[in-house]
């Protein structure tokens, strides 16, 4: 594939492979790669780190607003596919525990801390080539992008997934919880006020139930 797309959106709900496709696909192909999830969920993990209630919606806004937040090529090799650094913290496995599972939602409900982020989004792909993943890069952040793509898997095939790169990584979970942390952040992402995940109706929708990886990503690259 010739880089004749600068800028490609990759939308879709957790665990429908987004963030390994899109990693891949820009390794493959020269792009830079910005998984947007990780910035709602470094300001939660700020917020709890500093005890501020995750209901203060100014106060989390502050923390969107200010936040000294950098994505890096992976400074270990443990697996992850880039490096997050808060201040002088490296939270990259931080932000994946739990309670910021739990509390990523309501932070990324807050319209300005949408505002915000959405501005650094957008600055970041200012003049690159950027494959940009999230829930609503298609819709709000990228409308023009020229290339959209929307992921979708059943909850099974995504809470199975989940649950395979949380034993992986020595993480303690049963299919069952898995299966319902999923259920559970589906229905918070389908229903928020604002920056809802909404598929854009330019994008191309790929069903990854049979899919192996390489799979998707010949499909990707014969578009
Ligand atoms: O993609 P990931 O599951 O890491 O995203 C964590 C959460 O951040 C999502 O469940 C969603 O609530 C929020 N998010 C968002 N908009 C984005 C990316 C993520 O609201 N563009």
């Amino acid at each position: 594939m010739k880089t004749k797309y600068k800028t490609i959106a990759i939308d879709g709900p957790a665990g429908s492979g987004k963030s390994t496709i899109a990693n891949e696909l820009a390794k493959r192909h020269g792009y830079l790669y910005l998984d947007t999830g990780v910035m709602y969920r470094a300001v939660t993990w700020a917020v709890l780190e500093n005890n501020i209630p995750v209901v203060d919606e100014d106060a989390v806004t502050v923390v969107a607003q200010e936040i000294s937040l950098k994505i890096l090529a992976p400074t270990v090799d443990d697996g992850r596919e880039y490096t997050v650094m808060v201040a002088d913290a490296d939270v990259t496995w931080l932000i994946r525990q739990e309670n910021v599972n739990a509390n990523v939602a309501l932070v990324s409900s807050y319209r300005q801390v949408r505002y915000f982020l959405t501005e650094k989004q957008r600055q970041i792909a200012h003049g690159i080539p950027i494959i940009m993943v999230g829930r609503d890069i298609g819709t709000v952040v990228l409308p023009d992008a020229d290339l959209k793509i929307f992921l979708e898997a059943s909850p099974e095939v995504r809470a199975e997934r989940r649950y395979k790169q949380n034993i992986k990584h020595g993480k303690s979970i049963t299919f069952e919880e898995s299966l319902a942390g999923i259920i559970e952040r589906d229905k918070q992402d389908r229903e928020k006020q604002i920056g809802a995940m909404i598929q854009a109706e330019d994008a191309v929708i790929i069903d990854t139930n049979d899919l192996t990886i390489e799979e998707v990503l010949t499909k990707i690259d014969r578009l």
